[in-house]
């Protein structure tokens, strides 16, 4: 990956937001990787929670949203009760999720879903996976 650092990306609203959004302070993570370590959907992201950290540190949003990372989540808290710099990584793949649906744009889309699977799939899956996919 190509990464192109400065002061401007560094100090972005990005950053500012996904502060203020989840909360937590977000340049004390240093990188021990114990949350990607304990992450159960680790295996399926195409960037591992402690990138997702790092990435949020240097403000690359772009990176951010090309990946499926924030969606795969499944706010477990895992990560967060391993953090040994008490950072609540939950809260910061939440806020990442929230600034994508504030600006309308939906991980999936209802309407464009098989009849077949909406058939196929229990009505409280679909209910909590529209509230955490859907704006
Ligand atoms: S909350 Fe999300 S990032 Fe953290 S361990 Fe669970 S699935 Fe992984
Ligand atoms: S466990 Fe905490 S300090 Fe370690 S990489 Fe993850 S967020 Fe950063």
């Amino acid at each position: 990956m190509r990464v192109e650092l400065s002061s401007k990306r560094l100090r972005s609203d990005f950053v500012k937001k996904i502060a203020e959004l989840s909360g937590q302070n977000l340049y004390l993570c240093y990188q021990c990787g114990k949350c990607s370590a304990g992450c159960p959907m680790g295996f399926a992201m195409d960037i591992l929670p402690n990138q997702i950290m790092r990435l949020v540190q240097l403000g690359l949003e772009e990176d951010i949203a090309n990946s499926k990372t924030v969606w795969l989540c499944a706010s477990c808290l895992t990560c967060t009760v391993r953090c040994p710099r008490g950072v609540d990584l939950s809260r910061v793949m939440e806020a990442l999720r929230l600034l994508t649906l504030r600006k309308n744009k939906n991980y999936v889309e209802p309407s464009k879903m098989p009849p077949e699977t909406v058939a196929d799939l229990p009505q409280i899956a679909l209910v909590s996976g529209f509230r955490k996919l859907t704006s």
